[in-house]
């Protein structure tokens, strides 16, 4: 017994830090008690308690006592008891996982009442108006009817499953037997009703009453908390947000504050600053005489939180010194969650708020200029995934289409697409390859699947905080919400604009998320200014310099400066290389040479393959060279100064021949007409020699340089007599000649010594010297794994991670995608694609023995690393943890890597960067 587990901790026995135990609402609820802000009191059932329940299917041992007594604290603090029939004490039970998955758990408002507590409710209501000032025994009537309506309805939805459109149905028909569309127009007695008529609606499809019990209600809520963590939408949420599966939620159990108590009550939600724009200001919405969800569910049209100013001065004061207090105690953007009761303002919920990619930045750098973080937080506080967000590109200006209306401006970026009015045709529609925009009146967890589906979202209800706009603003999605002027009819799958245009499903729709406009047709998009910045487009020390353009600046140099790992590109033009150069690019980490067989230049490649003769060969080879060398010309000017990896060729011949089916056919057609060409013949036996069953695992790599005799000689011949050129030009050309798909070292050696002797021999004839590496792809296990010896013959490593990871895991990227990659995330086989973020336990561990026994044998030997996972932020962590000296990844990649290589470096090892 003694060494029993603690399951439920007091608020103020706990703090921000505890989110592993108290989840995210509970450790900050314990915070603002800690820091005596006016928190209702209440007590936490630990992520562990849940954690326990979900793998034994029952309520751990003690758990129960243990609630017993934070109960009976919590009673005697507030001098009522739970459910007391004459002055009860009501509570909420409330979920609230380590990282906020907004609506994804539901919170049940008002346990504690029954039959006859909500007459006790009513009388405590009445004798409470009466000591402020204004006694209406009908109104408080009628709050405790309306209290106790809503907690049959959270109750029957949440813990028992009882379809939640049922209740909405039957106080839809209390309001329209009222001839209202206003809740606040049902007086008691038509709240007493509606009570008859939930309880009815419960008992059909539970078979038993609703609980009477104030405990039973308490336990069975924090049961269903405990079981809402393996909800589908929950398990899709986290999915699509990488949150591990097995952190459990805990729940909070918080005493009532009423901000249904009449007109000088209400409930709200704040941003200490503008989560979309990063702006300082006042941002939120206020609903009186509401309570929990009604502010963020859009049944009643909010007023803006400056509003409260002339509804409530004193509570407004208190506010924003408390929003103050806050931000300067976090140290970043807060939102919160607050409810007044007759005056006195209460504070239900705090935590460091989402905001959009754009605001990250701003906040980020008015943050350090406040005094309150260092720079080094500030690059801390922003992701790569967010800065890719800022380089997609938005909506241009007088394009042909017309303005519908302007919403509001919830999450930024520009979405085309087809509207459509549900989840289900959202993903199917989006499935079969259309783009498509989700149009609802307001969302919920339900639409979560169509949201992901869809290009962005539109709503017409809800404000900044509606769920829409939360969920989005996570997921980086374009949205428009609180589009008032839109009569969206789901049902009619369509929706009415002004002036009565109507927008039917499939019909095209642009919507604009960082200007909130809503157009009909398909707007022409134009490039971030961010990209424009790193085009060296716009100045960022320029007077009139965008914020944005100025905080990406400010934190990318300090990136720059901090971190360890040179940033290169792949690039296989001069163009490209260009452009990776203004991007911040430190060199070419990969310049494929496939495509300079590609065009015109085939017929070479083909007398090549096809030559009977070492002459023959020879004059093929001879044709490419100055084409090769005019190639590396060009690639060289553009990256002077600047290492440039190129790797010889690669791909199997048989790519740069015909189709085998096509040419069958032609010879087979030529046959038959008696017109058979000796040269299509020829080519369809070439044709026929060189076909491979697995392609992949065939010739193709340093094979083909050791089996096509004068093939990487040709090459190296070309790089080194560009590189020549460039100096005798005045340049600074820095050559390295990588050698792909090598097994085993006497591969290497053999192409190295050849490669050796030619560039010898080219510098002898140039009279210049042309300093150069020679290395190796590492893209295969076994090179991984015997990298040691390989690193004898090999100046450089870099980590072709694609084929490794091909090989590593037998499977052929371009066929298994489509095949069973849905199907194995779906089983949880793997969180992401391993083509997406470096597999770390398979693939990085041979990266990691590589590195290590190549660096045993060669303590200079350079790393790098030029797979897609160079772009990637998670992957590019890793392999500065590995210890490489560059990663390479596409030109467009580049900024983020820059980003996420400097933030590697200023993070400590194991800091929580979420
Ligand atoms: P979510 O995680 O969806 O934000 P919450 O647990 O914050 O859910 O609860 C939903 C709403 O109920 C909140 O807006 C909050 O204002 C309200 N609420 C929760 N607990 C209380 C309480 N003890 N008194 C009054 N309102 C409450
Ligand atoms: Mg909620
Ligand atoms: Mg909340």
């Amino acid at each position: 017994m003694a060494s029993q587990t603690k399951y439920v901790y007091d608020f103020a026995e706990g703090n921000r830090d505890m989110k592993d135990l108290l989840g995210g609402k509970g450790a900050n609820l314990a915070e603002m008690t800690n820091l005596g802000l006016p928190v209702p009191p209440g007590f936490t059932i630990t992520s562990e308690a849940c954690k326990a329940y979900l793998d034994s299917g029952e309520t751990p041992s003690g758990l129960a006592g243990e609630i017993g007594e934070h109960l009976a604290a919590l009673e005697s603090a507030m001098g009522k008891r739970l459910g007391d029939a004459d002055d009860p004490l009501l509570v909420s039970v409330r979920s609230g996982a380590k990282f906020s998955m907004p609506g994804m758990m539901e919170t049940v408002l008002n346990v504690g009442l029954n039959d006859e507590s909500v007459h006790g409710l009513a009388r405590q209501a009445g004798a409470g108006a009466e000591t402020a000032g204004g006694a209406d025994p009908a109104a408080a009537e009628r709050f405790a009817w309306d209290s106790y309506r809503r907690l049959i309805q959270m109750f029957g939805k949440t813990v028992c499953d009882v379809p939640g459109d049922e209740f909405e149905h039957a106080l839809e028909g209390a309001k329209k037997a009222k001839g209202t569309a206003n809740d606040l127009d049902l007086d008691a007695n038509d709240l007493r009703a509606l009570v008859d008529a939930y309880k009815t609606i419960f008992v059909r499809h539970t078979g038993r009453d609703f609980p009477q019990a104030p405990r039973e209600q308490l336990d069975l809520a924090i049961n269903a908390v405990f079981e809402s963590w393996n909800a589908e939408r929950a398990v899709l949420y986290r999915r699509q947000e990488r949150i591990p599966a097995d952190l459990g939620t805990a729940v909070n159990v918080v005493a009532m504050v009423f901000g249904n108590l009449g007109p000088d009550s209400g409930t709200g939600v704040a941003f200490t600053r503008d989560p979309a724009s990063g702006h300082q200001g006042i941002y939120g919405d206020y609903l009186a005489n509401a309570q929990g969800e009604d502010v963020v569910a859009g049944i009643r049209n909010t007023v803006p939180l400056q509003d409260l100013e002339r509804l409530d001065k004193t509570s407004y004061d208190e506010l924003l010194g408390i929003m103050a207090r806050l931000e300067e105690h976090y140290k970043d953007l807060c939102d919160i969650e607050f409810t007044i009761e007759r005056g006195k303002l209460w504070m239900l919920q705090t935590r460091v708020g989402k905001r959009t990619a754009a605001a990250a930045f701003v906040i980020a750098t008015q943050l350090v200029d406040e005094g309150l973080i260092d720079l080094d937080e500030a690059l801390n506080r922003v992701t790569g995934v967010q800065l890719a967000q800022l380089m997609f590109p938005r909506f241009g200006e007088g394009a042909e289409v017309e303005l519908l209306t302007k919403g509001m401006n919830a999450s930024p970026g520009a979405a085309v697409g087809r509207a459509v009015f549900d989840s289900y045709t959202a993903v199917k529609w989006s499935r079969s390859g259309e783009k498509v925009i989700l149009v609802r009146r307001e969302t919920n967890p339900d639409d979560l699947d169509g949201m992901i589906a869809a290009q962005g979202i539109l709503t017409s209800r809800g404000g900044k905080t509606s769920h829409a706009a939360v969920v989005a603003r996570g997921m980086g999605k374009t949205c428009v919400c609180g589009a008032e002027e839109l009569d969206v009819d789901t049902k009619g799958r369509k929706f009415t604009g002004p002036g009565g245009v109507v927008v039917e499903e499939g019909d095209v729709i642009s919507i604009d998320g960082s200007s909130g406009a809503v157009y009909r047709g398909e707007v022409p998009v134009v490039p971030s200014p961010v990209v424009e910045y790193f085009e060296g487009q716009l100045d960022p020390a320029a007077e009139d310099a965008d914020e944005l353009v100025k905080a990406v600046h400010r934190i990318m140099s300090h990136g720059d400066e901090a971190r360890r790992m040179a940033v290169r590109a792949n690039a296989d033009t001069p163009e490209d290389a260009e452009r990776a150069r203004r991007f911040g690019a430190q060199g070419i980490g990969l310049c494929r040479t496939e495509h300079m067989f590609l065009g015109e230049r085939r017929q070479y490649v083909e007398r090549l393959i096809l030559a009977d003769s070492d002459d023959e060969r020879e004059k093929a080879l001879a044709a490419l060279l100055p084409l090769q060398r005019e190639d590396f010309v060009g690639i060289f000017a553009a990256m002077d100064g600047l290492p440039t990896t190129v790797r010889l060729l690669d791909p199997p011949l048989h790519e740069f021949l015909p189709d085998i089916t096509e040419l069958s056919v032609r010879v087979a057609v030529a046959e038959a007409r008696g017109e058979a060409h000796e040269n299509e013949l020829r080519l369809l036996q070439a044709v026929h020699r060189l076909h491979e069953q697995n392609p992949m695992l065939g010739l193709r790599g340093v094979r083909l340089g050791i089996v096509v005799p004068g093939l990487f000689a040709m090459q190296v011949r070309a790089i080194i007599e560009a590189a020549a050129e460039r100096r005798k030009a005045g340049g600074d050309p820095r050559v390295e000649i990588m050698i792909p798909l090598v097994d085993a070292v006497q591969e290497l050696e053999l192409v190295r010594e050849e490669a050796e002797r030619i560039a010898h021999e080219v510098c002898e004839r140039e009279g210049v010297e042309v300093p150069y590496l020679i290395g190796t792809m590492i893209e295969l296990p076994r090179a991984a794994l015997t990298a040691g010896q390989i690193a004898e013959a090999a100046q450089f490593f870099s980590f072709g991670t694609n084929d490794l990871t091909q090989t590593t895991w037998g499977f052929s990227r371009d066929d298994v995608e489509a095949a069973f990659f849905s199907a194995y995330l779906e089983r949880g086989i793997f969180g992401v694609s391993p083509f997406e973020t470096l597999d770390r336990d398979g693939v990085g561990r041979l990266v990691r023995i590589a590195s290590e026994e190549g660096r045993a044998t060669r303590p200079d030997l350079k790393l790098g690393i030029c797979g897609e996972h160079g772009g990637d932020p998670d992957s590019v962590h890793f392999f500065h943890e590995v210890g490489l000296d560059y990663v390479s990844c596409s030109p467009f990649r580049v900024p983020v890597a820059r980003l996420e290589a400097g933030r590697a470096a200023v993070q400590t090892a194991g800091s929580d960067s979420r």
